[in-house]
């Protein structure tokens, strides 16, 4: 059994939720973590973990890309929804400086936002005993993960996974033996031109990933360019697999494993 652990399933890009499990169990993925980015997501998110309990688990947070959309009272809600209704983690949040600040804000003040809202999620996942899903990304440089990085340092009980990890052997290396973190990959494994990250799938010793769709985004090959669901995580399995000579169902094992820990799943999950 496969666990999709980072994807977004409240999405007008979706349908009927049923049809999708449906589709997802029958590629093997029997699990999926959603994660919350805004206003709009939080609350259908907690009724879908509630009506599907055995498919989906829920984490909860404001996406850096939201943080000028959401209130300070907002997020003080979202927290408080949090600390009502079972998470897995607290994510996605993070930092974002590919996209430029949006109308009326300074580039300074976009990203001095995103960060006390990251501290404020690290806080929060330390209160609650959770661990935290992470996004960083930027346009040139690495000064979102170097930020993220450096308040991360300062929460030594919340382990984080940089999701969507894209980065080189050498920030693997790191985000393992400071932060004791994870990283996970998506369907970008699949692409053309991603030899830098295939490199690093092949070497990550076994309890340091996890494999994820970030569903409805980034399809993996064949499917590239679709609206993605938990189910295509097999393709990113099949990969890993691949790369380091390995069967498939050795992959989803150990992450598997990787995501019941990290996330603190019922272990009946991996049955
Ligand atoms: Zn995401």
């Amino acid at each position: 059994m496969i666990i999709d652990t980072h994807c977004h399933l409240i999405s007008d890009k979706y349908g009927d939720l049923d049809v999708l499990r449906e589709e997802s169990l029958a590629l093997g993925v029997g699990h999926c973590v959603t994660q919350g980015t805004s206003t709009y997501d939080w609350e259908p998110q907690l009724a879908l973990a509630a009506r599907m309990p055995d498919f989906v688990s829920s984490s909860l947070a404001v996406h850096p890309s939201e943080v000028h959309a959401v209130s300070d009272e907002q997020l003080s809600y979202m927290m408080e929804l949090c600390r009502k209704h079972p998470q897995a983690a607290i994510g996605e949040t993070g930092l974002d400086y590919f996209w430029e600040a949006p109308e009326g804000w300074s580039e300074d003040a976009y990203r001095a936002r995103q960060r006390d809202f990251l501290e404020q999620h690290f806080n929060l996942a330390q209160e609650l005993g959770l661990n935290i899903s992470l996004h960083t990304r930027d346009k040139v440089g690495l000064a979102s993960f170097e930020d993220a990085f450096a308040i991360a340092r300062n929460f030594p009980k919340v382990r984080p996974v940089f999701h969507c990890f894209i980065g080189d052997g050498a920030q693997a290396e790191r985000i393992f033996s400071e932060l004791d973190g994870l990283i996970s990959f998506t369907g970008i494994l699949t692409f053309n031109k991603s030899e830098h990250v295939q490199a690093v799938a092949t070497w990550c010793p076994a309890d340091r990933f996890m494999v994820e769709t970030d569903s409805p985004f980034l399809s993996p090959a064949p499917h590239r360019g679709k609206v993605n669901i938990p189910g295509r995580t097999k393709f990113v399995v099949d990969k890993i697999a691949e790369l380091r000579g390995v069967s498939p169902e050795e992959i989803a094992a150990c992450t598997t494993a990787n995501a019941c820990r990290f996330f603190r799943l019922p272990s009946h999950l991996t049955h």
